[in-house]
């Protein structure tokens, strides 16, 4: 049986990212940038005021007192968005937030501290040279890198390649995940509820998790217990970036997976992750070209969800482009003792709050691999060793974060 970093590094090895194209800004969101991006030219693309105020030459307002003021004939303006003229010496010029400072000017001084009478400006200050001067290229030189290949883009970005006059980028394209559920007793959320039947949840939660991904969720029709059901839907599915089936991985008689696995030309790479929950776990590699990976989740909700988390998230996130596609591992304080079976390491659903200096964590009581109501209000998966039984109140272990703790619940 394999350890949950072997399972990991085996499928992000066999993880290719996705196709690149050029997409819109706004479509960039969420993507990883291809290329690196080089700065066409600086940024702010020509000096400006930080205030509204008076520009002047720093030099000619040398020797400047509250004592011995300076007045300087107040000759015109330089406004944003127009070009001002230039500034002859000993002459000072009204000036106002991100307008051009004018040729000749190095320092803008604060409308506060100023008095004006008479068409002349009357400074108590001497400023320094470029005071209140944003400088050409002082927030991004030309030519330099302002963002990495694999850089995933957030609003910051978005912002910063507009500014640049990038109206479209190189990206990896989102991927797409087909969803697959097995099982006789699955019905749809739609129709009418029958005895022991239960709703098809997975292809929810899972297409919901796909899109929390960055990725696009593709759902195929649900099949029953049928192995030759499920291969002809997995041929179908291998057709995407990523296949995810749930169900049928166990040692059941009905447990049919592996076998459409066979029949779909899926070669088997492993099947079982010492692990909980989530022991059964398929993964394997088809498709065209042999190489689109298959995952095969279990069929419990809450099993299926965390197994996601673990293994499909990090594959989807590597496709995207990321070197960084793993949930980060937090140090966490446990409020509260606790004990599970020894053997398996444990994925320990919990909700967090803010602590000092760890975040603290407190477990979801039904732990079940079953028990889908543990998942909602669920923040991180906590790692319990399984060489450990016991675990103690104020105990500090480490926890994937899902989310960041729920803020509503700081109380402090
Ligand atoms: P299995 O992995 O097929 O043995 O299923 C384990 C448990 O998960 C059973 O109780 C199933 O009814 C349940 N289950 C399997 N697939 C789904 C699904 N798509 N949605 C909700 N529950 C499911
Ligand atoms: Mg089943």
């Amino acid at each position: 049986m394999l350890t949950i970093e072997e399972a990991i590094a085996r499928i992000l090895s066999a993880c290719r990212t996705t196709e690149v194209a050029n997409v819109g800004l706004h479509d960039a969101l969420g993507l990883c940038l291809a290329e690196d991006v080089v700065a066409p030219y600086g940024l702010p693309e020509f000096a400006n005021s930080v205030m509204d105020g008076y520009a002047a030459c720093a030099a000619d307002l040398a020797g400047a007192s509250a004592a011995t003021e300076k007045a300087l004939p107040l000759i015109g303006e330089s406004r944003a968005g127009a070009t001002p003229a230039a500034l002859t010496p000993g002459t000072t010029m009204r000036i106002f937030t991100g307008a051009p400072i004018p040729q000749g000017a190095d320092a803008v001084v604060m409308q506060e501290d100023v008095r004006v009478a008479n068409q002349h400006v009357h400074f108590k200050d001497a400023p320094r040279s470029l005071a209140f001067v944003r400088m050409q290229g002082s927030d991004v030189a030309q030519g330099a890198t302002v963002l990495r290949a694999g850089a995933m883009v957030h609003a910051g970005e978005i912002g910063l390649l507009a500014s640049l006059g990038f109206s479209r980028v190189p990206v990896h394209k989102r991927p797409r995940v087909a969803i697959l559920s097995t099982g006789d007793e699955l019905r749809d959320v739609e129709s009418e509820r029958r005895p022991f039947t239960v709703v098809n949840s997975n292809a929810y939660a899972l297409a919901a998790l796909v899109r929390e991904a960055d990725a696009e969720p593709w759902v195929l029709p649900r099949v029953a217990d049928d192995a030759e059901a499920i291969a002809e839907q997995i041929r179908i599915g291998l057709s995407a970036d990523l296949l995810l089936s749930s169900g049928g991985v166990s040692v059941g008689d009905y447990d049919m997976v592996q076998d459409a696995y066979k029949r779909a030309h899926v070669s088997l790479d492993f099947w079982r992750v010492a692990m909980k929950p989530g022991k059964p776990l398929m993964f394997g590699k088809g498709g065209a070209d042999g190489r689109t990976p298959v995952l095969g989740l279990p069929g419990n909700p809450a099993s299926a969800m965390v197994t996601f988390e673990l293994f499909a998230r990090p594959a989807i996130r590597t496709m995207l482009g990321t070197a960084t596609p793993m949930r980060p591992r937090v140090l966490v304080e446990l409020t509260h003792s606790h004990s599970h079976a020894e053997g398996r390491v444990e994925l320990a659903r919990a909700s967090l709050d803010l602590g000092d200096p760890y975040l603290r964590a407190t477990l979801r009581e039904n732990q079940t691999s079953g028990a889908l109501s543990s998942m909602v209000g669920t923040d991180a998966l906590v790692i319990l060793p399984a060489e450990d039984k016991s675990f103690q109140e104020g105990q500090i272990l480490e926890a994937l974060m899902i989310r960041p703790p729920n803020s509503a619940q700081f109380r402090r």
